[in-house]
């Protein structure tokens, strides 16, 4: 089955095909670094990594930019308030933001972009525009006008005719303009602001608007025309309305050509945002106890265009069910190792009375691991996604129960082949072995694939082959034991096997 996602654009479900082949390139509007992000924000960009981790799964190359925005009227505010430099401001929160987007084990993003290092390709774009008839001059600012473009509004379905001011009011600014609608590219600098923020332009100092910032970065690092465009539902209108009009009206060419949005985080019933003052940080969570895996788990638990209502009670059931996960992993672990290493898989059971686990259980996982794939390849479904795996849980577990924990290594192999999938994509079963201390996760992925492959081999009497993986894994400085509670590995150096 083709993946399938929900274009705001279209406004229904489309099939998935990249501009390029096998390639995505993907531009997610970054945080505003006036102040540490909130799990709101978190919601956001946890689903944009869900969404680069799935695409690269199915097995596409993911090119996918976040832009810092460091300059805008908030941080310019917060700098004029606090009398520090915009810089002052910005970096230490943009340090704040890696430091949470690290804790909550989100992939690194190929580019990062500045705004503030993007001004000159930011001044070529309003150029362009100009040069199209699209702008007009007034006080030393450059505002687009909305008039004169009849494809604006497109993303949100309404004619430009019916919409109100596309832009925040800023200042005065609603007077200079010619029409309401219009929407700044370029401020030019007054007294106060001009302290913080001020670059020279063909149009006098003066600042970037903030939607020409996504526009032009995005289009500097993934070209005119690119897949995907990722926010949450608050960029709809204006800024992305605002970006694409801007993109589009200056190359005369599509932009992205999926739009994606993410659904609100709530916290009791109301939007979390900064200026209610009802909103969690990530560290803020921390301190009271609760594991970057649940906080990240509980945000990626529900489906990306549904709302989500935040609770620190969320946050315990999210715990409790990773912590069912990780027993059920512990256990196929060391199942596997109990069946007898010369047992052929297609041999009955020895022991009279107790039927073989085999055919069931990877039979189970198998139909489990189909559902999470369709589940996922239908926009995102992660509910149905989830469930598969606890089914899958459910009904192996019930048969190891039944079989007194025997099955062979190819049965674990397909179950765990499950977990791994889905902890490709949902990254929370790793992130709890990084809270622990574990070993590095990646390696963790590929020992427990390399040690299944080897107990294959060795039940099918292909001993060359289990050699061969032994050599395999020794190559990467890596040391096995093969134990009655099943094989264990340690790099070379650390303390082995001790206890
Ligand atoms: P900002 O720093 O305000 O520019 O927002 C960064 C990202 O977080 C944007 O994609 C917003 O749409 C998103 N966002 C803001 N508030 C929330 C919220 N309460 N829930 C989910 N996403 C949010
Ligand atoms: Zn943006």
């Amino acid at each position: 089955m083709a993946l399938r996602l929900h274009n705001t654009l279209t406004g229904t479900l489309e099939v998935l095909e990249p501009l390029e082949p096998d390639h995505l390139r993907i531009y997610s509007c970054g945080p505003t670094v006036y102040d540490r992000a909130h799990i709101g924000n978190f919601r956001t960009f946890v689903w944009e990594d869900l969404l680069r981790r799935y695409l690269k799964l199915r097995g596409y190359r993911v090119t996918q930019v976040m832009n810092l925005t460091d300059v805008d009227d908030r941080t310019i505010n917060a700098a004029i308030e606090q009398g520090k430099t915009l810089d002052e401001i910005t970096r230490p929160v943009e340090q704040q933001f890696f430091e949470d987007w690290k804790a909550l084990g989100l992939e690194p993003m190929e580019h990062y972009p500045r705004a503030t290092e993007h001004v000159d390709a930011m001044i070529e774009l309003v150029q362009r525009l100009a040069d199209r008839g699209l702008t007009y001059d007034r006080d030393g600012s450059v505002y687009f006008a909305i008039g004169r473009y009849p494809e604006y509004g497109r993303l949100v379905g309404l004619d430009a005719c019916d919409l109100g001011s596309s832009g925040r009011a800023e200042g005065d600014e609603e007077y200079s303009k010619e029409d309401p609608r219009d929407f700044v590219l370029w401020k030019g600098g007054d007294r106060e602001e001009g302290d913080v923020a001020l670059w020279d332009s063909p149009w006098g100092p003066g600042r970037p608007g903030w939607h020409l910032e996504c526009s032009a970065m995005s289009m500097q690092y993934l070209g005119e025309s690119f897949d995907i465009h990722t926010g949450g539902v608050d960029n709809i209108f204006p800024h992305h309305t605002n970006e694409m009009a801007q993109s589009e009206g200056a190359t005369g060419r599509s932009f992205a050509r999926y739009w994606l949005h993410a659904e609100h985080l709530l916290v009791d019933g109301g939007k979390m945002s900064k200026s209610v003052g009802n909103y969690h940080t990530i560290p803020d969570l921390l301190e009271r106890g609760h594991r970057p895996s649940a906080i990240r788990y509980l945000l990626l638990s529900a489906h990306y265009r549904t709302q989500l209502n935040f609770t620190l009670g969320g946050l315990v059931k999210a715990d409790r069910a990773l912590e069912r996960l990780e027993e059920f992993q512990r256990r196929l672990r060391s199942a596997h190792a109990l069946e007898p290493a010369t047992a052929s898989p297609a041999e009955p059971s020895a022991s009279p009375g107790v039927e073989p686990a085999r055919a069931s259980i990877g039979e189970l996982a198998r139909r489990a691991h189909e559902a999470f794939i369709s589940a996922m390849d239908d926009d995102l479904s992660v509910s149905d996604a989830i469930a598969s795996v606890f089914t899958m849980v459910r009904e192996v577990n019930r048969e190891l129960d039944r079989v007194g924990d025997r099955l062979t290594a190819g049965d674990a192999e397909s179950a765990l082949s499950l977990l791994r999938d889905f902890d490709a994509v949902f990254g929370v079963l790793s992130l709890r072995g990084a809270e622990r201390g574990d070993a590095d996760p990646a390696l963790a992925a590929w020992m427990d694939e390399r040690i299944a492959a080897r107990q294959v081999a060795r039940e099918a009497r292909d001993f060359a082959s289990a050699d061969a993986i032994r050599r395999e894994i020794e190559e990467r400085g890596i040391v096995i034991e093969d134990t009655p509670d099943g094989t264990r590995w340690k790099p070379v150096g650390e303390a082995v096997f001790g206890g």
